[in-house]
Order: structure tokens, then C-alpha cells, then sequence
């Protein structure tokens, strides 16, 4: 934002310049005889000079920091004959701050000078014997600021300036809505590596699912989105807004028998567009913490699968493109009692309940013995077994086995969560007995025709990734990615296929990939998802070594563990987090996708056989997980702490090219990985955290983020960083530095790692054998002139490993 731009004053300007034959102003005008402020002076001649240029008073609008751009010509006093003893080639630039305009008339010493300006280097050149003046650009910032306003001066010393124009202004985080929250114009922080952090409000019609927030930097861009809005009950996301169809008034209900209720209604009064689809939402009486959703094409439903003589209370609205309306009022009926003469018995055929008792009570007690384990193998014989024991059972097990209209889908959920009832949150697929039914309750079908392949981006274990775009009936198309099924597959390999989908389909987190739907009906068999610009977290990374703050590097990790939390509370162990499965998108979002079932681990090139012949990805699991597949939340913890090492580094690979044997001994000795280069203390005390042996010390994912969270409102606390000199001693501990024989020659060294065009450099200044490139720092490699960022890592990173290699391990823990 401008608070003063001299291009753009039409008018007097109002600088007022002493002594007056000092600055002057030049009156130009431009092309459309708009006035050039231009002020200049050249008393390059005599003695003592001291000219002095004052703006008038300029507001600060509240910013407490600002920036002064100034565009200005500087003779070269080379270029000056005879003024050699005079001339000079800088002048200075001060402020002083005031409420008001009245702060003019103070002295010369009361300004605070702000810098002495000098010219580019290449500011003159004497070209063939003509003086080529070029404009320079020099900028500077002021704060924090503490008043209402200010004055600029400029005082000039005896150089040959010209002053083009002069900006005064200050950065903002321009208003935005993000996660349905709007964030205000926000004016950056005084401090240059401030972040303020920004609570934002819920746009209309919607409410906080978790208090938004965003960080504003001092540069003015938003950073790290935290929390989210959510567009309240009866409303739907749509272009950052929510709104939507009126509530069914009228339900009537229509068949009753012992397990079902049929029901019918009327379109609402207010449909605000065309109806898509009907949810209706029941559940028993006072059980409303498990509730049942079918969602209908029609305005008739069957209820089936229900407790006999039990009531049962129904809610129903209405989704058009808009998005849902609000749920109806409640109704309740009653399901026939269980001896009532029904005609319809289809549900639970009439032998169920005349079966002898004793035929009863093996099954329950079967049934119960099979409980403990119900949902982690085995669920869909142990729940039909029930359901012919016992019908009211059926319901506990979590999904009705009713013939469905194949236009209805049906869920159920327990304390917000789609679940089996009692035992976790996750579904683990399966437990189903039919995986295709597993796919249909948790991914909705697209029709191939709404897709559009557009290229192909990766390889996937079954088949291409593709990006595209999906067309869905009322919605704008927007950009997907697309797994494809290859032909030819196996019954086996489209299960597993689709388990990935059966799997991402219950998750619903900003952190997680969201998954749009998938095709089943025709072929290719496809699993679409949303798209993610920036494709996975190592080779973006890799790609743009050195390029990120270190808060948007935290701002990444924020989001990873934030989507591990979520995983976690879900009851879902990924075991296979490593930043190759983390997709980022192109808000610098981070998302934990790559969802298996068995094959979890298969498609995985970093996954080997271990001894117990089960197949890991030895860098990125917990030892535990690795000697005895004790696969939980903390092993994630472990693997999300190799994810922070990776981020750190810019994709590096962990423990470098050691052996996986070799990792599973060093780590099992105590080693960890050292920190990565610059990396702030703190970030690399909670990898250490997350390394520890005993699982139950690890931080937990809720830990992590509220760690992180701190961090980045904290930013200060991200400047310790790890001290280089302590990370290179503790890895030379009892051994000598990079030994003779690692390689031959520094020359062969640097071409190993694709460095060599330092070889000379290296060799003139005395680092002609690979001893004497042990010693090598950092500060070194500046003075040697590697100045790239990403060949300071490639050189520095090349010698840690060579060292770590040299003392059979890693950190000592
Ligand atoms: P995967 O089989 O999930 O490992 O996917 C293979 C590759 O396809 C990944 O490494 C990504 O580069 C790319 N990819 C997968 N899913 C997406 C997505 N949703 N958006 C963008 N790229 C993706």
C-alpha cells in the first residue's frame, strides 16, 4: 500500500529544500504533461556541501513498519574532471516521526538517519568515452514506527543526484477467505521476521469446526492455515460461500412391519434449485449417538434392518447443487411389535426366532467369544452368524445386510465417526465379507463419462496416474487426479485396488487426500481424487532445494501431523509415512495420502523383506515395528519424525546410501540421524523425541501439533539453530575425520557428487587431499565462492556421510 508515490502527485509536491541553492526541482512533465517530480543537485565543485531535501508530513496509516524505494541517477565522480577532490558519491536518507504536520521546523540532528545511499556498482560506465547514467533502485525500511506520521530528508553532501521518485509504503496481508473463514486486510508486523498470527471469522451460514487462524509474515503473504469453518447443517461449501434448499416439511410414513419402516415425503417448499438427492438420517429412540444415512434419488425410503417394536425417529433434507438443506423436524414410529402377525417377513426369516434355545444361547456364546476381534478379521461370518442368533445384533455390528436399493446408499455412524459400532472408528475393509460392499459405503460411484483424462503424472502400483477433470451433475468441473486399473487385472488386484479407496473414503480432513469417488462400473476401474499440483512431498522437494522458509517447512510439517492426528483418533495406523506419500498441492498444503490394504507395503520401492518376512520400509519404521510388526500410532510417530528430517533436508535420503542393514544395526545401537543443515534446535529435539526407544515416550500427534503450533507463532524460537561445529564432533567422536581410500581424490570426490566444477577452486586453495576436506565448514565453502545453497547442502552432506560412514553409525542417542 502507497503512502506516497512523488510519479503520482499531480500537484506542488510541498518538499521544501535549504539552503535554496541546493536540491532543485526540475519541471518536467511526461507524455501526458502529468508533472515529473524530479529533484536534483550537483555541487560536486565546492567544498562542504550539505543540501537538505524535506517531503512533507506522511502518514503512516498505522503501519509500524515502511519501505522507501528510491529511484535515482549518481554521477561517477571519476567522470567529473576536476571534481576528484570534492566529489561524492553517496548521500544520506532520515527520518522523523511526528503526530502531526508540525514537526517540520526541528533541527538537522534531530533526524534519525535511516542509511547512506550509494549507486550500484554499474550505476556509470564510461562507454567509448560517453557517460551512461543508469537509474538505481535502492530500497530501505523503517520501524518499528510509533507515531501517526513522519518525515523523509535527504541530505546531500556534495554528490550529482538526480531523484527520480521516492515510494513510501508498507506491506499488508491483502483480506482473503480461506477454509471459510475470512482473514481481514492485515498491516505486517514491525519486526522483519515477524508473523502476526490472524483469527478468522466464519463467513454466512457457516461455523468453526476448529478456531481459524493464518499468519501474516512481514513480507505479506499469508502462512500456514490453521482450522477451518464449516458450512453449518443444511448448507454446502460452494465458491467459499455456503447457502441452500428449504427443509422438508411433510413425512408420512408408510409400511410398518417388525423391522422396517417405509416412509415418503414431499419435496420442500423452497428447493432453491433442482433436488439432487434426498439423506435421511434415523436412529432408536434416545440412541442418537448411532445413527443410520441413507440418501435417496427418490422421496420414498425403506428402513430396514430395525429392532422390532422399537421407535425410531427420522430426519430428512434435501441437497440440490447448492449444497443440503436443513434437516425436517423429527418423526417418530414405531416398528411392529416382535410377535405381531407380519405379512412381511422378509428381513429375518421366521425360523430366527423359533430356533430351540439351546441352538441360541451356542450361538451367542460363539458370538461372543468371537467379539474381542471382531473387526480386525473375520467381522462379515461373525456378524451373520449373529444376525440369524439374534437379530437386535445385527445392529451392533455396524452394517444392515438388507437388500438395498441400489439408488440409496447407507452409513452408518457412531459419535460422529462412521463406524462399527463399540470397537474403533476406522473400518478396517476387510471385515467385510463382499469388499465390493465395502467400496459403495464409503466411495460414491462416478459415472466414466463426468471425467476427462487429461496426462499421465505417475505410476501407481495397479496401473497410471492421471490428472484430469471431473464434471459432476450441478457442480463446476475442477481438477482431479485419476489411479487407473490396469487390464488384465485379478480379482485380488482390483479388491486391494479399490481397498485404497474403500479406506480414503472414510477420512474427511484437510490434511488427508480427499477422495471424490470411483469408477466401478465401467472399465478402466478408477479411483479419482482431488488434484494436487505440486504431486509428492520428496520431489517437490528436491526439486526446490534451499527455496522454503523455515516457517513454510514447519507450516508443511504442521499439516502432515495434523493429518496423522486425525488418522490416529480414527484408529488407522498408516505404517507407511514417508514424505514420497505425502502430496502437496499448490497452497504449499501437505496431504498424508497413500492408503493400502495388505499391499500397503508392496507398491513401496523403499519397503524390503525382513527376516520375519514381512516387507518395511527400514528408514522410515520404528525398531519395534521392524523386529516384531508392532505396527501403532507411535510407530507412525517414528516414521513422522524420519518425514521431518526429510523436509529439513530438502528430500534427502535418510541415513543416506547406508545399507538397510546396516540402519536396523546402527539404530538399533542407540545411532540417530544428525540434524540436517540450519535446521532450528527445536525442530530436531522433537525428531529426536519422536526416535526414542521406548514407544511410549514418543510424543503423541496432538503433541506434535500443538509443538508446531507453538513454533510458528514463535518464530524466534525457530532462530537457534543446530550448531554445525557440535554436529560434525559428534560424528567424528573416537574416530579420525573422512579417511584416506573413501575416495582417491578430491576431484573424484567432487564428480561423484556431481560437484566438480569446484575441483579447481578446492585444489588452489589447499584442499588437495580428502584429509584436508574433512576440515572443510560451511563458512569455508562461502569463501571459496560456493555460494548456491543447494551445493552447500550437496558438498557438506556428502562429507557427514562419508563420516558417518566411516564411524559404523549415526548421533549417538
Ligand atoms: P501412488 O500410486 O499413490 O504412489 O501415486 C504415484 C504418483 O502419482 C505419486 O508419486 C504422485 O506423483 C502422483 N499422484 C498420485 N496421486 C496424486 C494426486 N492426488 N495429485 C497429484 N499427483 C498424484
Amino acid at each position: 500500500m502507497n503512502l506516497l508515490d512523488s510519479r503520482t502527485v499531480m500537484g506542488d509536491l510541498g518538499w521544501i529544500a535549504y539552503p535554496k541553492n541546493g536540491w532543485e526541482e526540475i519541471g518536467e512533465v511526461d507524455e501526458n504533461y502529468a508533472p515529473i517530480h524530479t529533484y536534483q543537485v550537483c555541487k560536486v565543485m565546492e567544498q562542504n556541501q550539505n543540501n537538505w531535501l524535506l517531503t512533507s508530513w506522511i502518514s503512516n496509516e498505522g503501519a509500524s513498519r515502511i519501505f522507501i524505494e528510491l529511484k535515482f541517477t549518481l554521477r561517477d565522480c571519476n567522470s567529473l574532471p576536476g571534481g576528484l577532490g570534492t566529489c561524492k558519491e553517496t548521500f544520506n536518507m532520515y527520518y522523523f516521526e511526528s503526530d502531526d504536520e508540525d514537526g517540520r521546523n526541528i533541527k538537522e540532528n534531530q533526524y534519525i538517519k535511516i542509511d547512506t545511499i550509494a549507486a550500484d556498482e554499474s550505476f556509470t560506465e564510461l562507454d567509448l568515452g560517453d557517460r551512461v547514467m543508469k537509474l538505481n533502485t535502492e530500497v530501505r525500511d523503517v520501524g518499528p514506527l510509533t507515531k501517526k506520521g513522519f518525515y523523509l530528508a535527504f541530505q546531500d553532501v556534495g554528490a550529482c543526484i538526480a531523484l527520480v521518485s521516492v515510494r513510501v509504503y508498507y506491506k499488508k496481508c491483502p483480506s482473503v477467505i480461506r477454509n471459510l473463514a475470512r482473514f481481514p486486510d492485515t498491516i505486517t508486523g514491525a519486526d522483519s521476521s515477524q508473523l502476526l498470527e490472524v483469527s478468522g471469522v466464519c463467513i454466512n451460514h457457516s461455523v468453526t469446526e476448529e478456531a481459524p487462524k493464518m499468519h501474516c509474515s512481514a513480507e505479506g503473504e499469508w502462512l500456514v492455515p490453521i482450522g477451518k469453518c464449516l458450512c453449518k447443517a443444511g448448507y454446502e461449501e460452494k465458491n467459499n460461500t455456503c447457502q441452500a434448499p428449504s427443509p422438508v416439511s411433510t413425512v408420512k410414513k408408510g409400511k410398518i412391519t417388525k423391522n422396517s419402516i417405509s416412509l415418503s415425503w414431499q419435496e420442500p417448499d423452497r428447493p432453491n434449485g433442482i433436488i439432487l438427492e434426498y439423506e435421511i438420517k434415523y436412529f432408536e429412540k434416545d440412541q442418537e449417538t448411532s445413527y443410520t444415512i441413507i440418501k435417496s434419488k427418490e422421496t420414498t425410503i425403506t428402513a430396514d434392518g430395525l429392532k422390532p417394536g422399537s421407535t425410531y425417529i427420522f430426519q430428512i433434507r434435501a441437497r440440490t447443487a447448492a449444497g443440503y438443506g436443513g434437516f425436517s423436524q423429527r418423526f417418530e414410529f414405531e416398528t411392529s411389535p416382535l410377535l405381531a402377525a407380519s405379512s412381511d417377513e422378509s428381513q429375518i426369516p421366521i425360523i430366527v426366532v423359533s430356533v430351540t434355545v439351546g441352538v441360541i444361547l451356542l450361538a451367542v456364546v460363539i458370538g461372543f467369544l468371537l467379539s474381542g476381534s471382531c473387526c480386525d478379521h473375520g467381522c462379515g461370518w461373525a456378524s451373520s452368524l449373529r444376525a440369524v442368533a439374534y437379530p437386535s445384533l445385527t445392529w451392533r455390528c455396524g452394517y444392515s445386510k438388507a437388500k438395498q436399493d441400489p439408488e440409496e446408499e447407507k452409513m452408518h455412524f457412531h459419535n460422529g465417526h462412521i463406524k462399527l459400532p463399540g470397537v474403533r472408528t476406522y473400518v478396517d475393509p476387510h471385515t467385510y465379507e463382499d469388499p465390493n460392499q465395502a467400496v459403495h459405503e464409503f466411495a460414491k460411484e462416478i459415472e466414466a463419462s463426468c471425467i476427462t483424462i487429461e496426462r499421465v503424472i505417475g505410476a501407481g502400483e495397479f496401473g497410471e496416474v492421471c490428472s484430469g477433470r471431473l464434471k459432476l451433475q450441478g457442480k463446476r468441473e475442477f481438477p482431479v487426479a485419476i489411479k487407473t486399473l490396469k487390464v488384465g487385472y485379478t480379482e485380488k488386484q482390483r479388491r486391494d485396488f479399490l481397498g485404497e479407496a474403500s479406506i480414503m473414503g472414510q477420512f474427511d480432513h484437510p490434511n488427508i487426500i480427499h477422495l471424490e469417488g470411483v469408477v466401478t462400473k465401467s472399465k478402466p476401474v478408477m479411483i479419482v481424487s482431488e488434484y494436487m499440483e505440486n504431486g509428492s512431498l520428496d520431489t517437490f522437494l528436491k526439486k526446490n532445494d534451499g527455496q522454503f522458509t523455515v516457517i513454510q517447512l514447519v507450516g508443511m510439517l504442521r499439516g502432515i501431523a495434523s493429518g496423522m492426528k486425525y488418522l490416529s483418533d480414527m484408529g488407522y495406523v498408516h505404517r507407511d509415512l514417508a514424505a514420497r506419500n505425502i502430496l502437496i498441492n499448490s497452497n504449499l498444503v501437505c496431504k498424508v495420502s497413500d492408503f493400502g490394504l495388505s499391499r500397503v507395503l508392496e507398491d513401496d520401492p523403499e519397503a524390503a523383506y525382513t527376516t520375519r518376512g514381512g516387507k518395511i520400509p527400514i528408514r522410515w519404521t520404528a525398531p519395534e515395528a521392524i523386529a516384531f510388526r508392532k505396527f501403532t500410532s507411535a510407530s507412525d510417530v517414528w516414521s513422522y519424525g524420519i518425514v521431518m528430517w526429510e523436509v529439513m533436508s530438502y528430500g534427502e535420503r535418510p541415513y543416506w546410501e547406508m545399507t538397510n542393514q546396516d540402519v536396523i544395526k546402527a539404530v538399533e545401537e542407540g545411532y540417530r540421524l544428525p540434524s540436517p543443515m540450519d535446521c532450528p534446535a527445536a525442530l530436531y529435539q522433537l525428531m529426536l523425541d519422536c526416535w526414542q526407544k521406548d514407544r511410549n515416550s514418543r510424543p503423541k500427534f496432538d503433541e506434535i501439533v500443538s509443538i508446531l503450533d507453538k513454533l510458528i507463532r514463535n518464530p524466534s524460537s525457530l532462530k537457534t539453530l543446530v550448531n554445525a561445529s557440535s554436529r560434525a564432533s559428534n560424528l567424528l567422536v573416537e574416530h579420525s575425520p573422512v579417511g584416506t581410500g573413501a575416495y582417491r581424490s578430491v576431484g573424484e570426490w567432487l564428480e561423484a557428487i556431481k560437484m566438480g566444477r569446484y575441483t579447481e577452486i578446492f585444489m588452489e586453495n589447499g584442499y588437495s587431499s580428502m584429509d584436508a576436506v574433512a576440515q572443510v565448514t560451511l563458512e569455508d565453502l562461502r569463501r571459496l565462492g560456493v555460494t548456491l545453497v543447494g551445493h552447500q547442502k550437496k558438498i557438506m552432506n556428502s562429507l557427514q556421510e562419508m563420516k558417518v560412514q566411516l564411524v559404523n553409525g549415526m548421533v549417538p542417542f
